[in-house]
């Protein structure tokens, strides 16, 4: 047993329930802007601002007082009885900046609440219909949207459902673009036809008439390390999906909120979804949020058929969590901070190219704007992964927290397909100085790693 001062700087196994059974971790204290401090006073910079959460930094005094005012007006009301100017302000401003014909918004405390949310309105929008058969969605591998048991149904993700199966629901799987294993020769000029022609095989074997919705991320997040897709590619999937009367669902919990260098990445990327899903950023961390926009004509038939959409939860537009969000978003507007990150996040993907792709072991580094993720590899010639049995991205991961970096890793597919993971995303607020401090304390890592313990 430990004394109690070391316990209030790294809490060995207590009470709280931990994902990983087997180890401790420091307390942190406070954050500030980039950085987070533990109770020892060290110092981290937050490159992946936690889970890609902390869009306005840490600390942030102007976020604060603004939720602070909303909590001492009122913190909960019952979503399904009442509405608040915070939660309704919120949905317009969204709105507003929303792609064309995405008119309301409700909002959710998580992402993987507001995926399960999005699929079960395209779900019920069919049996309005009187397209009851409409039960399948298609997603894509590898993808991710969540880990309650719906949402991870629909995740590409194959180690997170070991313990798990049978899963759900319905779920039929497509290959998803991934520029590094793609196979081909020239993946900007074939991707997009090659994509689309397996989710085209896709549709034809299952058969589109018991198809309800697809699901994709415009940008692959944790699950790919920040792929983006091959020109054109959402503008024919889009296409495709509405010729078969199929209902597109956007996620991007992720790599929303500005992450990409645009508000939204479905506009950056030619996908046209009938629902969108936000998350993650969109509160910056400050409350639990997340937000589900739908097209107005799909609740004007619901309004005809049986009058609502059967869905709620207890915080369902809780005005302590939409407070949090329209602080964000005017946290953002009064900053420019999407043009910011667009600007920093150009700055950020060349110095990390520049210094990752030499060196031993790097694969692949890819992304776009603020987001971005590094496969490594054990022969850069083959592209044959680490085995797995090796851990080595989880022990990188252990070599850059010692060196102040937090980051985000994902071990990889278990059949091999794909290398171990990095997966970076500061908060949007970083500078270009603090950029080239992380990319040097990353470089600096990495080296070291692979030259004392490859
Ligand atoms: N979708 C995507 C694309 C995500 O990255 C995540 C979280 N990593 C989720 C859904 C699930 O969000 P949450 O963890 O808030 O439930």
């Amino acid at each position: 047993m430990r004394d109690e001062a070391e316990q209030s700087v790294r809490y060995p196994q207590g009470n709280v329930l931990l994902r990983n059974l087997t180890r401790d971790f420091p307390v942190v204290t406070h954050g500030q802007g980039v950085h987070l401090f533990d109770a020892r006073g060290k110092r981290y910079l937050d490159a992946s601002a936690g889970a890609l959460v902390a869009s306005v930094g840490h600390g942030n005094r102007e976020v604060v007082d603004r939720i602070h005012e909303q909590l001492l007006q009122v913190a909960y009301v019952n979503g399904t009885h009442f509405t608040t100017r915070v939660t309704e302000q919120l949905a317009s401003r969204l709105c507003a900046l929303a792609p064309p014909g995405l008119t309301r918004a409700a909002f959710l405390g998580s992402g993987s609440e507001a995926v399960e949310a999005a699929v079960k309105f395209a779900r019920q929008l069919w049996v309005e219909r009187g397209q009851p058969e409409r039960t399948k969605v298609i997603a894509r591998v590898p993808g991710y949207h969540g880990n309650t048991l719906y949402a991870l149904s629909l995740s590409g993700r194959p180690h997170y459902k070991t313990f798990f199966g049978p899963m759900l629901a319905e779920v039929v799987t497509t290959l998803a673009p991934y520029p590094y294993r793609s196979g081909l020769e020239d993946y900007a000029r074939d991707g997009a036809e090659h994509y689309v022609r397996l989710l085209e095989e896709t549709l034809r074997r299952e058969g589109p008439h018991t198809i309800a919705a697809f699901i994709a991320e415009p940008v692959i997040g944790s699950s790919a390390g920040a792929s983006p897709p091959p020109p054109g590619y959402f503008e024919r999937v889009s296409a495709l999906c509405r010729e078969y009367g199929i209902l597109t669902i956007a996620d991007e919990v992720m790599c929303g909120c500005g992450r990409t260098g645009r508000f939204f990445a479905s506009e950056q990327f030619g996908f046209t979804p009938d629902v969108l899903v936000l998350g993650k950023g969109l509160s910056g961390g400050y409350a639990p949020l997340s937000a589900l926009l739908v097209r107005q004509e799909h609740l004007e038939e619901m309004r005809r058929g049986s009058g609502s959409f059967m869905h709620a939860q207890t915080y369902l537009q809780a005005p302590a969590m939409t407070a949090a969000g329209l602080a964000v978003l005017d946290y953002y507007e009064r900053h420019d901070l999407v043009a910011h990150a667009a600007r920093v996040g150009e700055h950020f993907q060349r110095r990390l190219r520049k210094a990752l792709l030499p060196l031993p072991h790097v694969g692949s580094v890819q992304g776009v704007g603020l987001m971005a993720g590094v496969e490594f590899v054990e022969d850069t010639s083959s592209r044959r992964p680490f085995p797995r049995a090796r851990k080595v991205v989880e022990r990188l991961l252990a070599e850059l927290f010692e060196r102040g970096l937090v980051l985000w890793s994902n071990t990889g597919h278990a059949d091999g397909t794909n290398g171990d993971l990095l997966m970076l995303g500061p908060p949007l607020v970083i500078t270009e100085a603090e950029v080239d401090e992380l990319v040097d304390t990353l470089a600096r890592g990495i080296h070291h790693f692979f030259q004392e313990a490859p």
